[in-house]
């Protein structure tokens, strides 16, 4: 369709460089523009209903247009709108807030520090374990060991714990002191005949080669998204976080759980750690801690590690760490908010229980036959698509059928998001049974449209 001239999409392709996005690509599209949300739904500029089957960036828990949270942030902002956390102020919603997190923390806890994106948070655990390390008169214990396909945001070290090439092709990236280790993908991954258990005893084996090759004593941490989110929502085979944990307690390698994407009950249950029993020294949570209808991030960190960075405090003056904006008291007010109506409604259980509507209707799509593999567990899945069902071989140029599998679906009303030739769901924990089954009906007739095109394509 040609954009208009002067319209908001002319001005958007002349005026703004977008994050995630084919520049090229785009001055010929312009944007889709949305306009409103309400509940799980979104409407563009021209009035057309979507369901946003991503909850925006897998993050709006309580679904669009919440008017408490509205009220929350008109309030916060009338009282104080700004005021920050350095030099030993304090403003009210922070400090509820931090209290908050830490009485619902998968364990004990004992300090927040708070930032305004998930890339931030991981950047300041970075620091914060150097800085640790250095406070324990370690200095060469720095090293991070992140996975493949890993997503942990897009600073330069965040990015540098990611694991994914579109995030460190043509920017000089990894920087030095980040090392990945195998992706637990059991479909991909595994060996012929391989159960979940030995490919898990296989990974775990393979980061122990990997701690001793660097050296244990040049590693500070490992960090990992309970179940992968941007790499392609990779739920972890069967006794994995047992044996990785087994692996890093050996070798006194911290663990970093980055919730950012399945905290506040994504799988299940409040934390994925739950869902895996994983115990974390420390956890990164954002996202739908405010819905993100503000940006907020928070790092929690064991007692063990605040004493070592308070210690080293005193030794050096200061902390010398934070934002402008760590910490605002509008987005802490939203957070506080956004908790006390995901404990309300109980918006945690209402995700567990219409999680099987969801992951069985999915995986009905199973015997389709672009459908490889449909994984995921409470409110995340994926949907990867292959050119072979037996070869499970993908489709080329890589992720070209994807795209119009995105495509279709926004045609028909539906908002996902395409990673490769996978198409990940991810809706606001409010959605009903009902709101399910119409995903579910329009991804289906999107993925029938798909097939169609690509037997004509191959006709062609
Ligand atoms: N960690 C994970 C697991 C994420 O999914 C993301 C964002 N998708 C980040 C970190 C980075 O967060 P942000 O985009 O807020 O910087």
């Amino acid at each position: 369709m040609a954009v208009r001239p002067n319209s908001p999409a002319a001005k958007d392709i002349a005026y703004v460089l977008h994050p995630y996005t084919n520049a090229r690509r785009h001055e010929e599209t312009g944007p889709m523009i949305i306009g409103r949300g309400e509940g799980v739904h979104v409407y563009d500029d021209q009035g057309k209903e979507y369901i946003e089957g991503l909850a925006g960036l897998w993050s709006v828990a309580v679904g669009f247009g919440e008017q408490r949270l509205v009220d929350a942030a008109a309030k916060q902002m009338q009282q104080l709108p700004y005021y920050h956390s350095f030099a030993h102020k304090s403003h009210e919603p922070s400090i509820l807030l931090a209290e908050k997190l830490l009485e619902i923390a998968p364990r004990d806890f004992s300090k927040v520090f708070f930032t305004n994106s998930g890339s931030e948070a991981n950047d300041t655990v970075i620091k914060l374990l150097w800085f640790y390390n250095n406070a324990k008169g370690r200095p060469e214990k720095k090293k991070f060991i992140s996975r493949i396909k890993a997503y942990h945001g897009i600073t330069l070290a965040s990015a540098s714990l990611t694991g994914l090439p579109a995030n460190q092709k043509g920017f000089d990236l990894p920087l030095d002191r980040f090392v990945h280790t195998a992706c637990p993908h059991h479909y991909r991954f595994a060996w012929e005949g391989e159960s979940e258990e030995e490919f898990a005893s296989r990974l775990a084996g393979q980061l122990e080669d990997l701690i001793l090759r660097e050296g244990p004593e040049t590693i500070a941490a490992f960090i990992g998204e309970p179940v992968m989110g941007a790499g392609g929502v990779i739920v972890p085979p069967r006794t994995y976080w047992e044996k990785v944990q087994k692996v890093l307690r050996k070798y006194d390698i911290l663990l970093v759980a980055d919730e950012v994407i399945n905290g506040f009950g994504r799988t299940g249950n409040l934390w994925a750690c739950q869902t895996y029993d994983i115990k974390p020294d420390v956890l990164v949570t954002s996202k739908q801690l405010t819905s993100s209808y503000m940006p907020l991030a928070a790092i929690m960190i064991t007692d063990e590690i605040y004493q070592g960075v308070a210690d080293y405090t005193k030794e050096l003056g200061t902390f010398g760490h934070g934002y402008t904006t760590s910490a605002h008291p509008v987005a802490t007010a939203v957070g506080l908010e956004n908790i006390k109506i995901i404990e309300e409604r109980k918006l945690i259980e209402h995700a567990a229980a219409v999680a099987p509507r969801f992951q069985e209707g999915l995986r009905r799509f199973a015997d389709h036959p672009l459908v490889g593999e449909v994984r995921g567990v409470g409110l995340i899945a994926a949907v990867e698509l292959v050119s072979d069902k037996k070869s499970k071989a993908g489709f080329e140029p890589v992720g070209s059928v994807g795209l119009h599998l995105f495509e279709r679906c926004q045609e028909h009303g539906l908002i996902l998001r395409n990673l490769g030739d996978a198409i990940a769901f991810c809706p606001p924990l409010i959605i009903s049974e009902q709101e399910i089954d119409q995903l579910l009906e329009r991804f289906g007739q999107a993925l029938d449209d798909t097939l169609q095109w690509v037997q004509s394509r191959a006709a062609a």
